[in-house]
């Protein structure tokens, strides 16, 4: 009934190399699929069965972090409303906690019925009733998931259900980045479905050259250069229909009111060295709009961010003012926020 549309959830692209350095001149690669998107690392490591291990990680974290997968700690939080997690679960539960704190619950883990209610989860798009959308609403609330560390337990109320979708690539690129470390590798770039995570320099000590996907074209708005460090966009292009009324539907929802949240950005990225904050500030500061996604930077100056305006606009935060470059005959206008 309604047209459905799934782009390549490659947001980002990144350009490497080749190294002249201590680190190996050939980076091993791999591909696989997980977490319902194409996941690519490129990995400068003489240490064959690294990537093996890499690929296991995320399967493992997959596993315990799906909400389709009955399996998984996720669906026993969702079924009984209750659930021991496993250690990477609970500090992955912890951190995301702690954001849709911080970001005042434009991050909220407990959107996921509404998420549903659009048939994101599914790809059978619909546009859900008013009512039906008001009656879920009813059960969002991050206040009333219950945490203990100690045990590790959380419980959610009846009517409540949770995903950690806005935050589980981020923080499965960090174990990865966390990984390799361990492993004594000091370059990769590892791209998941669009998160683009660096590990050090490219081997030569460059800085890696990160594209930003143009939101309104299949190309891109402009180029960062960065190293040691997590670049993660959201999007309202990246998964989408259109509704029979024409208007664009995509699945980062305002749990203000249970619709796509359309405050004014069409792109928002974050940029600093946790992929697990970048992640949530991405799905966060696009649902906040320019303004408090503004205010929200200048109170915790704990990142840096690209947010790009229905205006045609692009923000960038300061620290960003000498590694970005827009496209050259860019249709954007760029535009330096500052801490005053
Ligand atoms: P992607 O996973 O496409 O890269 P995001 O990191 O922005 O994009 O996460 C979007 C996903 O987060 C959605 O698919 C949905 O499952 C979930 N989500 C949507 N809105 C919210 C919200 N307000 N709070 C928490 N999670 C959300
Ligand atoms: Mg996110």
């Amino acid at each position: 009934m309604y047209k459905k549309f799934l782009v390549p959830l490659c947001i980002a692209f990144a350009f490497s190399g080749c190294g002249t350095s201590s680190a190996p001149a050939e980076a091993k690669t791999a591909q696989l699929f997980a977490m319902d998107t194409i996941m690519d690392m490129s990995v400068y490591t003489n240490d064959d069965k690294l990537l093996n291990e890499a690929s296991e990680l995320v399967t493992q974290l997959e596993r315990s972090l799906s909400t389709t997968d009955s399996d998984s700690e996720i669906s026993a939080v969702n079924t009984t409303g209750s659930a021991t997690l496993s250690d990477s679960t609970a500090q992955l539960m912890e951190r995301a906690l702690e954001f849709c704190e911080k970001t005042d619950g434009a991050l909220d883990l407990s959107i996921y019925p509404v998420v549903r209610a659009w048939g994101f989860t599914t790809d059978s798009y619909q546009i859900p009733e008013h009512e039906t959308l008001n009656a879920l609403l009813e059960h969002v609330d991050y206040t009333n998931i219950s945490y203990d560390p100690e045990t590790k337990t959380l419980s959610v109320p009846e009517g409540m259900e949770i995903d950690l979708g806005s935050v589980a690539k981020g923080y499965t690129g960090d174990r990865l980045i966390a990984l390799f470390r361990e492993n004594g590798v000091s370059s990769a770039l590892l791209n998941l479905g669009g998160n683009v995570q660096t590990l050090g320099t490219k081997p030569d000590g460059s800085a890696w050259r990160v594209g930003i996907q143009d939101p309104l074209s299949s190309s891109y708005l402009g180029v960062l250069s960065t190293a040691d460090e997590a670049v993660i966009t959201s999007g309202g292009y990246e998964r989408y229909f259109e509704g029979e009324d024409g208007t664009i539907y995509w699945h980062i929802i305002d749990p203000e009111t249970g619709y796509p949240a359309k405050n004014g950005l069409i792109s928002a990225t974050a940029v600093g060295p946790e992929g697990v904050y970048c992640d949530a500030l991405s799905t966060s500061l696009f649902i906040m709009g320019p303004e408090k996604a503004v205010e929200f930077w200048k109170t915790y100056q704990d990142f840096e961010m690209i947010l790009v305006t229905e205006q045609k606009e692009v923000l960038i935060s300061q620290g960003l003012a000498d590694s970005f470059q827009l496209t050259e005959n860019s249709p954007y206008h760029l535009t330096v926020v500052t801490k005053s």
